[in-house]
């Protein structure tokens, strides 16, 4: 499967579809990365909170592909939004990694209660000009986060990652996104699995012979944002990676994008501390 990549607008480009490994426990990490790998994923979405990373470097050490033919992704975890704090947890995150740099450093969640995430920026665009992180972006920032950032730093965000799936678009955010240059990656994509027994699903994926998972990814894709769909079972790994060679109709796109509730599945970027 060839994997299509997306440009970002400082130059370098993200392949469109990734293994997230939330929720991967960190003894299962390293094999189910090289699992991932060996299928042909070329793009891993970790994080600081997710206890993982160093099974996610140990994986891309075991695999052994080129540096450069990876885009690994890691996020600044929540108690580090002080500007001294967070480049020592990103310090310990390319150890944890095994790295010398990562592809993509996000602000986890902008904790506005908290008030520091233009500090917290300060600091990843920092890391940005040293090329230790090729590219920074935030992660559940709403449009009044974002505009803080767009009006006060001096990088603008190469992507922001949210929740959206079929039960919930975020199209205000995705809207924004656009407007700004700012790709939209889409996180639980599959809505941690419980969108799939949808009979709308069921009846396109019929109809194209694939399964309501790579249907949904499909849908994701044709939108234009990125995906990195998780799974702790290699078939379905491997099955998520089946969305290149098949297209959905303006109709299915447009019968899955009904299928929205408005419903969030994950914690409200304003309430999460
Ligand atoms: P997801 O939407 O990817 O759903 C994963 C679940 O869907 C699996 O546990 C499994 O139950 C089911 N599933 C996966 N593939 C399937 C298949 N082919 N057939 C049937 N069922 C299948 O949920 P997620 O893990 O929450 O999101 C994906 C990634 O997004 C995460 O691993 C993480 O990298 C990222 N994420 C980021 C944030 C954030 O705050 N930035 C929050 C949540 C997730």
């Amino acid at each position: 499967t060839e994997i299509p990549s997306l440009p970002l607008n400082n130059g370098t480009s993200v392949p469109q579809l990734g293994y997230g490994v939330f929720k991967v426990p960190p003894e299962q990490t390293r094999e189910l990365v090289l699992t991932a790998l060996e299928a042909g994923y070329r793009h891993i979405d970790t994080a600081q909170m997710y206890r993982n990373e160093r099974g996610v470097g140990e994986a891309i050490a075991a695999a052994g592909l080129p540096r450069d033919e990876l885009f690994v992704t890691t996020k600044l975890n929540n108690a580090f939004h002080e500007h001294d704090a967070a480049l020592e947890a990103f310090d310990r995150s390319l150890e944890e990694l095994g790295l010398d740099h990562v592809d993509l450093f996000l602000i986890h969640w902008p904790l506005p209660a908290v008030g520091r995430f233009v500090e917290a920026w300060g600091a990843l665009e920092e890391l940005y000009r040293s090329g230790r992180a090729r590219a920074i972006g935030t992660s559940n920032f709403q449009p009044q986060h974002l505009r803080r950032i767009l009006a006060e730093g001096t990088v603008v965000p190469a992507v922001n990652q949210v929740e959206i799936h079929p039960w919930f678009g975020n199209e205000e955010v995705r809207a924004f996104d656009a407007e700004h240059d700012i790709v939209t990656e889409a996180w639980s994509p599959l809505g941690r699995g419980r969108v799939l027994e949808d009979p709308t699903l069921a009846r396109i994926a019929t109809d194209h012979d694939r399964t309501p998972a790579q249907v949904v990814l499909r849908w994701h894709v044709q939108r234009g944002d990125v995906v990195f769909p998780k799974s702790a079972t290699p078939s379905r790994i491997r099955e998520n990676l089946e969305i290149f060679d098949f297209e959905l109709s303006g109709e299915d796109m447009a019968a899955i994008t009904g299928l929205d509730r408005d419903e969030r599945i994950g914690s409200h970027p304003d309430h999460m501390n």
